[in-house]
């Protein structure tokens, strides 16, 4: 398994939505991943209270932002997403399916078993969706 940092599915869901709003102006709100996660605002903050102790969130401001470290967990669970489901949908499966269960395992699996699945299946540059795979961690 990994060595990394162990997070749970909804610290998972929780971080890859902060990844996703990363790029525009303002943070993303408390009440928006609550609305993303359809979860009540206290446990969407219970579960970046987690992830603040864990070094992938900070508060600034009322707001809660990516560490750097965040960042890069961020981008790691992004790119695992994409080779898994472009592994699944090679196989057969159907592209939900495989986006769906991809979920499930792509903030688990290790680095070492993730970089053997892209090498197996060609090294492709995008995901069935269509998004980038960058294999940025070497
Ligand atoms: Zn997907
Ligand atoms: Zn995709």
């Amino acid at each position: 398994m990994s060595d990394e940092i162990r997070i749970t599915k909804k610290e998972r869901d929780a971080l890859i939505i902060l990844g996703n709003h990363i790029d525009e102006e303002f943070p993303v709100r408390l009440v928006d991943i609550s609305d993303e996660m359809s979860l009540k605002p206290p446990t969407i903050l219970n579960l970046l209270k987690r992830l603040e102790d864990k070094g992938y969130v900070e508060r600034e401001k009322g707001m809660t932002v990516l560490t750097k470290s965040g960042i890069s967990r961020y981008r790691e669970i992004v790119e695992n997403h994409r080779i898994l489901e472009t592994l699944m949908v090679k196989n057969g499966m159907d592209l939900d399916r495989a986006c769906l269960i991809s979920e499930n395992i792509d903030f688990l699996i290790d680095h070492e078993s993730i970089d053997n699945i892209f090498e197996k299946i060609g090294k492709p540059s995008k995901c069935p969706h269509g998004r980038k795979i960058e294999q940025f961690h070497e």
